[in-house]
């Protein structure tokens, strides 16, 4: 099995596209636009936290509130009941209760309120208003995402939606992506595009083609153009230099046939296919591991043979996975009514979490957007025409609920109803102390596979199935009553909304084909769930407790700034939460021996460093010890019922090594620049002769005022003032320099601020100095082999690249890829760019070589 890679483009746009990526290598003169924000990231934790929820993971604030309010106002006797109760009788309890409580469910009614998800016509105008002021500015990506959120809201076939395709395929064409372009124009014209508009569009049709090398399909355009349709004076004028052009493209094409542009020199990016050999009881793992099972671990994999650095462990499919709406991107000019904001939920398919271009709205709501239509109609197929209606409740209730929901769709009522049975015969099980540990007791087992290794199907494999989710633990005892009381109702919540809305049969999969497209609001708003709604709700009850532990987090490296600079940066986002069962065998370790990468909803696993036979295979939930010391690592870990005792912990806790956090982001002496040391409230110079005290208040407040100084810097970098931006700097730097440890990781972001500068001005040298004092800084925190000081380095390359060091720049090309193909693979997007660097290099003219 090949890791997946996002699908290749058709080879017209994959000529567009990298001629794009080379004007981002380009070897010319640094363009005079601001450069994105080099810098932001520099240091910070690349490896998004993977067990947390994340922002917008559980229901919004307002909810939260009331449900603790109404728990504290419950008789005692029944809190105790709840508190004591199985998952059944939780639901069972909560039905009752919201019955009787209506205040509640209109308050939920009002919240949703906040977070419309319907299509609103208003709103489509006003963002194509929005697209065409960006449009006339040239601003063509961002008039881009306003006609898609334009046609999120408008009905699918009206004309008013096919004004809206072709207002983007406008766009489309200036960005080059011809294709798309044919295809918006293609969707207009289903969608019933005015004729008394169409020449317009059949003019862009035409130069598309021609782009494209489709020369006879423009040609037969051109011609219907001409012949049968009556254009304005500027549109024959345009249809007139088009023909010239299509005229004189074919004469070329009788001269010579060229050949594909040089895509041959690509030879190598491919990358080699890596060596995968399935595990054959564990699906989606790899043959050099072995599941095992004890009291104290759990569940766990092992290697059962020598493993080298790179080499991929796992590679799982999740099994269902929801978008995180996301934070908004900053805006340039003022928010208005509607947010022109582009947020994860604009920028990514709901479905398969490729990133989009021109997306295709759900056809019942402005919420849900897809890659193509492919993925729109298998997403309406497997879960949304359930969802679609609740979405403003979806995303009021958080991503766990609507996780849990999903869950439940995909798994199918039969599956869910016969392992909520199964689970009430092991129920008694499910609840000893001994369950408490992470993984099933061997009790809890005796249910389940044939091996007694929990999740494990009847032919003893494990694989990344319903089953296999439904016996990650649930932690049923050890949530907070409160915690347990919330998303009880929240479950609730959503299932009578099922209930009322018309959409159990949908739900049930119960439903006849014909009413699959259109569910159809029954009268029924009995207020009694139906004994099935209440299997649904018990197994998502189930979920949400589940996903406190055994959520991951699907997280991509996103380009920051508009991606046309010279150097790009990329920061972490979490994109998606979801179930992977097979990846939930791996035990956490602050100091882990792999790394895990995504491509759309695939995650893979890879051996970090060398993993010999016998050795346990580890990797980090989030607090990772370069980043948190280990006080702080087990407090998080404890909200997540865990005890940490992986060797980071043991050795910082027992022989108290300090944490290297807390060494290398300390203090110094402001008389004689020696480490400040202490515990309290009072530092003091750990040179003896020194004997300076400091209050770490104040040191803390010079701290606070020091980053906000470097805002101030870089907010004079944004609006074009780079000459008082590096002033600023030099000056915080001196102002650090007397008071923080050289190795502070503040120290080695003000030196990758400077870099950003100099790279903004074409100064290739200075920000290439500047850039490897902060890749000093990286590696002493985090490693010379961690994805932070893979990702410094491939900006270093960009800088030496940029400024012709062709030596140096190849060197440290071959230092980045062997980093991050470590963490990311051979055939990942940073290795692939690294390669056309590479190339590019290697294709330079002999003269300009020989200046270096
Ligand atoms: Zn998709
Ligand atoms: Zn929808
Ligand atoms: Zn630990
Ligand atoms: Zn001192």
């Amino acid at each position: 099995m090949v890791p997946r890679s996002p699908l290749p483009p058709n080879p017209p746009a994959a000529a567009a596209k990298s001629s794009r990526r080379h004007c981002r290598h380009r070897l010319l003169p640094a363009p005079p636009y601001v450069t994105p924000s080099v810098t932001r990231q520099h240091g910070a934790s690349i490896g998004c936290p993977a067990l947390y929820g994340g922002r917008g993971a559980l229901p919004v604030l307002e909810w939260q509130g009331r449900a603790a309010r109404l728990w504290a106002a419950l008789d005692p006797a029944l809190r105790e009941r709840l508190a004591a109760a199985s998952l059944h009788d939780a639901v069972r309890l909560g039905c009752e209760l919201l019955r009787t409580e209506e205040e509640e469910e209109a308050a939920l009614v009002q919240l949703c309120l906040q977070t419309p998800t319907d299509k609103n016509p208003e709103a489509s105008s006003w963002y194509r208003e929005q697209g065409n002021r960006e449009f006339k500015r040239g601003r063509y990506q961002a008039a881009l995402r306003l006609y898609s959120k334009a046609a999120s809201h408008q009905l699918p076939g009206s004309p008013e939606v096919s004004v809206c395709f072709a207002n983007r395929s406008a766009a489309l064409l200036h960005l080059g992506h011809f294709e798309a372009c044919l295809e918006d124009i293609a969707r207009a014209e289903r969608h019933g595009y005015p004729d008394r508009l169409l020449p317009k569009v059949l003019l862009r049709k035409a130069e598309c083609l021609l782009c494209l090398e489709r020369l006879q399909d423009a040609q037969d355009i051109l011609r219907v153009l001409e012949s049968k349709i009556a254009l304005d004076g500027v549109m024959t004028a345009h249809l007139t230099r088009l023909k010239k052009l299509s005229q004189l493209k074919v004469k070329l094409g009788e001269k010579e046939r060229c050949p594909e542009p040089a895509l041959e020199a690509h030879g190598g990016i491919q990358g080699e296919p890596e060596i995968w050999e399935e595990n054959s009881s564990i699906s989606g793992a790899s043959s050099s591991l072995s599941l095992s099972f004890d009291a104290e671990r759990g569940r766990h994999l092992v290697a059962s043979q020598d493993i080298v650095p790179g080499q991929s462990l796992v590679k799982e499919e999740a099994f269902v996975s929801v978008l995180c709406p996301g934070e908004s991107l900053p805006l340039q000019d003022g928010d208005t009514a509607w947010d022109t904001r582009a947020t994860n939920a604009d920028l990514y398919c709901h479905r398969c979490l490729r990133q989009l271009l021109a997306s295709v709205p759900c056809q019942g709501c402005s919420y849900a957007k897809y890659c193509s239509q492919g993925c729109a109609d298998m997403a309406w197929q497997q879960y949304h025409r359930t969802e679609c209606s609740l979405g403003a409740l979806l995303l009021t209730l958080g991503v766990f609920c609507h996780l849990a929901l999903r869950t439940v769709l995909l798994a199918g009522f039969a599956e869910v109803s016969r392992l909520v049975a199964w689970s009430h015969h092991g129920d008694k099980n499910l609840r000893s102390p001994e369950a408490r540990c992470k993984p099933l007791s061997e009790a809890a087992a005796a249910g389940a596979g044939s091996r007694g290794i929990p999740g494990c199907g009847s032919n003893g494999r494990y694989q990344s199935s319903y089953q296999a989710l439904f016996h990650l633990l649930p932690h049923t005892e050890q949530h907070s009553p409160e915690h347990k009381f919330l998303c009880t109702l929240s479950v609730v919540a959503i299932c009578k909304q099922l209930q009322a809305a018309g959409l159990e049969a949908a739900a049930l999969n119960q439903e006849s084909p014909q009413q699959r497209s259109k569910p159809k609001a029954c009268g029924k708003t009995s207020d009694e769930l139906s004994p099935e709604l209440k299997t649904v709700a018990e197994a998502m009850l189930r979920h949400v407790l589940q996903l406190q532990c055994n959520a991951q987090a699907i997280t991509v490296m996103q380009e920051l700034g508009p991606g046309d600079g010279a150097v790009v940066d990329k920061k972490p986002v979490r994109l998606a939460t979801a179930f992977f069962p097979v990846l939930s065998l791996l035990n956490h370790s602050c100091r882990p021996n792999t790394s895990v990468s995504f491509s759309g909803t695939a995650a893979t696993v890879r051996a970090s460093q060398p993993i010999s036979s016998g050795q346990e295979v580890l990797h980090c939930y989030g607090p990772h010890w370069c980043r948190m010391r280990v006080a702080d690592r087990q407090q998080l870990l404890s909200q997540y019922f865990f005890e940490c005792h992986c060797r980071a912990c043991l050795e910082e806790l027992e022989s108290g090594v300090k944490s290297v956090v807390s060494i290398r982001n300390s203090f110094c002496c402001p008389k004689c620049q020696a480490q400040m040391q202490g515990e309290d409230d009072t530092l003091c110079c750990s040179n003896e002769a020194c004997a300076t005290s400091a209050s770490r208040d104040h040191l803390s407040g010079r701290l606070q005022d020091l980053q906000q100084q470097i805002k101030k810097a870089l907010d004079l970098l944004r609006v074009g003032k780079a000459d008082q931006a590096i002033k600023m700097l030099l000056k915080c730097q001196m102002d650090a320099g007397t008071f923080l440890s050289p190795e502070h990781l503040l120290m080695g972001e003000m030196e990758d601020h400077l870099a950003q500068v100099y790279a903004t001005l074409g100064k290739w040298q200075e920000a290439a100095r500047h850039l490897k004092k902060s890749i000093e800084i990286v590696e002493m925190h985090h490693g010379p082999s961690s994805v932070e000081t893979g990702h410094e380095l491939f900006k270093l390359a960009q800088i030496l690249f940029n400024g012709f060091a062709v030596s140096e720049a190849l060197s440290t090309i071959q230092r980045a890829e062997g980093i991050l193909s470590v963490h990311f693979g051979p055939q990942s997007a940073q290795i692939q760019e690294l390669q056309e660097m590479k190339a590019c290099l290697s294709q330079l003219p002999r003269n300009i070589l020989q200046r270096t």
